[in-house]
């Protein structure tokens, strides 16, 4: 191995605590699927008693990246870490899989290819293509589990947001100027998000500028590629640079958690003074801007999703909880069980692991159900999108929204009453 685990992997005393915290475990109930046992595996790898091959590609795969473990375990391993470093080991021994290999190289460094992407999708939604495709029943026949894979694809605007909205959202005397950084899925997705933070933040006098940027990089950081993960920070860092503003604002908990990564990636101190400034926005709201609405009697019951990404960031799982109980009485916030629970989504997992991650997502939707929310909210737009699809998928009508569109509601409910 080309990184030296050494003192990481010697912590872990094989104590098995892990088991009880890994999601994937609870579904597989295989040791290669918790902490403990990739850590042996990743032992006998640095040892050379082992040699990459697909079963161990596929074992270290199979992994959420959601640090639940790490979270957990008594002697401080950063198993999720160690994946990813084994993963990016595999990448320098066998290379990526051929299609992750494109859409690295050809699709993530160019912003102009992914709102191609993007209109081509939204054509193939709107245009009754997608019906017609569906009703022939042609995807169930095609490789790679293709039918559930496009089953997920939420429904996508067209219009990318970034493209839709001024670069420099000035307001009268600002108390405070952010850049905004709006993440893939915002900006080709759901732009009502993109549209709620600009509302919430106007409202609150409060200039946004939404500079050129690219997407966070954690597609091909969460496959151990490096060369492009790089890449986007770099480009992302420079076009942030020099913007003189208080904060960084973030409306995507991956993408946050991504931004916290490229100074270690980089190996660079602006990096570092950089991404000092990054903030999520529910966290933003209550701790720098404290907001208070005066929402009215609506009395709807509305529960949280904690991102795995965001959960561990200062006010990560307080902050969003604020916000949702600051709009009472207009939205009832009711805490679920397992409400910081792994969605299942992780990425592109929820690609790569349709049936597992869809299992994992179960536990979610009952735990959702059993909540009796009419609305379940969260801060990241992939936790979103497979919240969406699994209750969907399970017949439960739960709307599913990030909280800055609740937020937004409540302003306008205001304005209007
Ligand atoms: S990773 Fe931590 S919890 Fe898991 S076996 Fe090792 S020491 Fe125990
Ligand atoms: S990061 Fe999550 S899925 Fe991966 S081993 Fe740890 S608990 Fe299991």
């Amino acid at each position: 191995m080309t990184n030296n685990y050494q003192e990481i992997l010697k912590k872990c005393s094989r104590c098995g605590g892990c088991q009880a915290h890994c999601p994937l475990y609870a579904e597989r109930g295989r040791e290669p699927y918790v902490a403990r046992g990739k850590i042996e595996l990743m032992e006998n790898l640095e040892a050379n008693n082992l040699e990459w091959n697909d079963k161990l590609a596929q074992i270290f795969s199979t992994c959420l990246l959601c640090g639940s473990c790490s979270e957990n375990c008594p002697n401080g391993v950063e198993a999720d870490k160690l994946v990813r470093l084994a993963r990016k080991d595999l990448v320098l021994a066998r290379g990526l899989p051929i299609i992750k290999k494109n859409v690295f190289q050809h699709l993530l460094k160019y912003n102009g290819r992914l709102k191609t992407v993007g209109k081509l999708l939204a054509f193939y939604q709107k245009s009754g293509l997608q019906k017609i495709v569906r009703g022939t029943g042609i995807l169930n026949l095609m490789p790679m589990d293709l039918a559930r894979k496009e089953s997920i694809l939420p429904s996508i605007s067209g219009r990318a947001f970034r493209d839709t909205v001024s670069a420099r959202n000035t307001v009268e005397n600002p108390k405070l100027k952010v850049a905004y950084f709006t993440g893939c899925i915002t900006n080709l997705v759901n732009p009502q998000v993109g549209i709620s933070v600009l509302e919430v933040l106007g409202t609150h006098n409060v200039e946004v500028i939404i500079p050129e940027q690219y997407c966070c990089g954690v597609p091909a950081l969460a496959s151990g590629e490096t060369e492009v993960t790089k890449f986007l920070a770099t480009e992302n860092i420079k076009y942030f640079t020099n913007l003189d503003v208080d904060y960084i604002i973030m409306d995507c908990a991956t993408c946050l958690s991504t931004w916290l990564e490229y100074p270690e990636l980089l190996e660079s101190e602006e990096a570092g003074k950089l991404t000092g400034k990054v903030i999520d926005i529910n966290r933003f709201l209550v701790e720098i801007l404290d907001i208070k609405l005066k929402p009215r009697e609506l009395g709807i019951m509305v529960t949280y999703h904690d991102p795995c990404h965001l959960k561990r960031t200062p006010g990560g799982k307080t902050s969003p909880r604020e916000v949702l109980k600051g709009l009472s009485p207009s939205y009832e916030f009711v805490e679920m069980e397992l409400a910081d629970r792994c969605c299942g989504s992780a990425g592109s997992f929820n690609l790569t692991h349709y049936e597992l991650s869809q299992k994992v997502a179960h536990h979610k939707v009952e735990a959702i159900k059993a909540s009796k929310a009419q609305i379940v909210t969260s801060s990241c737009p992939s936790c979103i999108m497979q919240l969406n699809h699994s209750l969907k998928n399970n017949n439960i009508d739960v709307e599913v929204k990030h909280t800055i569109e609740l937020v937004a509601d409540c302003l306008k409910a205001n304005s209007l009453s």
